[in-house]
């Protein structure tokens, strides 16, 4: 029995009935695009959060998790209103949540959580957390629901329950990515495509630079610059700013005021940049992803100005060290740095980080590589 049934059995006596993986994500472009209709390009990274379950008679929603604060959470599942729960469980019991608002009728269940997937840095641990507990819930109780509803069902977790206002790009990749791919996503047709991405088969390796720091402004800011493009839209006569596209640019510099002008610069120009990186897969071209990555960060930074000097500081010296293209990843204001380099250069680049983070006075930043790895699924 693996060391997670073990505990699963230490701590509610019983054997789970399965185990459930998720995986956090990268996203390779497309950042702040999902709420704009638009359209990102995520990787599952190959860290899961796993989660092993057993139903309960008895309507009780039982949660541990090796990485939460505190003892077993106890919930009672025809109870759970939004608010009522404020701590690390909101995240699963929100699913559950979810699910019985969708006018399901799942009910109790003890679960264990243990992630591999490093929490708070820019890696979706949240979003991981929540599709591992809608696979598993789907399974135990039948619900019949698909990936990508059960993908929608954890935003409404995150959305509703957990009271962060996030859009659907985390849990979209965590539930529907491939191992090899990159998931190319369009967040108003909802198609979601697998488009071939190996790295390492091309001798050229993905890092992830993890740089421990998130900055507080965080969530009120998210829901800001969300308000923000929701304005623009309105204000230049749009559904949303994916109806926009680079001609109307010029446009929306005389009619906006300047700080919105800048959110739609970004919104516009990311979304072509993710048409583009797709083009370049699709043609067997990665390395060809360096500069669009490298631009996305310069966006991210200078017209969304929601980069940090951390993550800054990490791709300026990949780019100065060789890498191929380097862009800060997720929400902002911290988080992760993904790195696109060929791989006889990942060393040396990963060296020059980490010597120039001290030299800065800055955390030693984590480091490691991750290859397009596959998305939720039931492992026992
Ligand atoms: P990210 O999703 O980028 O890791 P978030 O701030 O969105 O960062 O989510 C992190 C939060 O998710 C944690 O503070 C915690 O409440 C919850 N969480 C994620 N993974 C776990 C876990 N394995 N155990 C308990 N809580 C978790
Ligand atoms: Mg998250």
């Amino acid at each position: 029995m693996s060391p997670y049934e073990d505990t699963f059995r230490r701590v509610y006596g019983a054997r789970p009935e399965g185990v459930w993986a998720a995986p956090g994500r990268v996203n390779l472009i497309g950042e702040h695009t999902d709420y704009n209709d638009g359209l990102a390009l995520p990787v599952a990274i190959p860290q899961n959060t796993l989660v092993a379950a057993r139903r309960r008679q008895d309507g009780r929603l039982r949660l541990h998790s090796a990485q939460g604060d505190g003892p077993v959470v106890d919930l009672d599942v025809d109870r759970l209103t939004p608010g009522t729960v404020t701590t690390w469980g909101a995240y699963p019991a929100g699913v559950v949540w979810a699910l019985r608002e969708a006018g399901l009728r799942p009910g109790g269940a003890d679960l264990h959580i243990e992630s591999a997937v490093p929490i708070g840095a820019g890696l979706s641990s949240s979003a991981a957390l929540e599709c591992a507990v809608a696979f598993a819930y789907n399974d135990l109780y039948g619900l019949g629901l698909g990936a990508l509803d059960l993908a929608l069902m954890a935003q409404r977790a995150e959305n509703g329950f957990a009271g962060v206002p996030c859009g659907a790009m985390d849990q979209v990749a965590s539930a529907c990515c491939a191992s090899g791919a990159a998931l190319y996503l369009d967040f108003r047709t909802g198609v979601h495509q697998q488009v071939p991405f190996a790295p390492q088969a091309r001798g050229l390796s993905l890092l992830v630079v993890d740089t421990r720091v998130k900055h507080d402004l965080g969530d009120g800011a998210y829901a800001a610059l969300r308000a923000g493009c929701e304005r623009a839209a309105r204000l230049l006569g749009v559904p949303a700013l994916r109806d926009l596209g680079p001609v109307d640019l010029p446009r929306t510099v005389s009619e906006l005021p300047a700080n919105l002008a800048r959110l739609v610069r970004h919104v516009v120009t990311d979304n072509a940049r993710v048409t583009a990186a797709v083009a370049h897969l699709r043609a067997g071209q990665p390395a060809a992803l360096g500069p669009i990555l490298s631009e996305g960060h310069a966006s991210l930074r200078d017209d969304f100005r929601i980069s940090c000097a951390e993550s800054d500081l990490a791709v300026e010296t990949a780019l100065a060290h060789g890498a191929l293209g380097a862009r800060m990843t997720g929400g902002g204001f911290g988080g992760s740095v993904i790195v696109l380099a060929r791989e006889h250069r990942t060393e040396a680049i990963g060296a020059a980080v980490t010597a120039a983070f001290r030299s800065a006075g800055y955390q030693v930043p984590h480091l490691f590589p991750v290859s397009p790895a596959a998305g939720a699924r039931r492992i026992t």
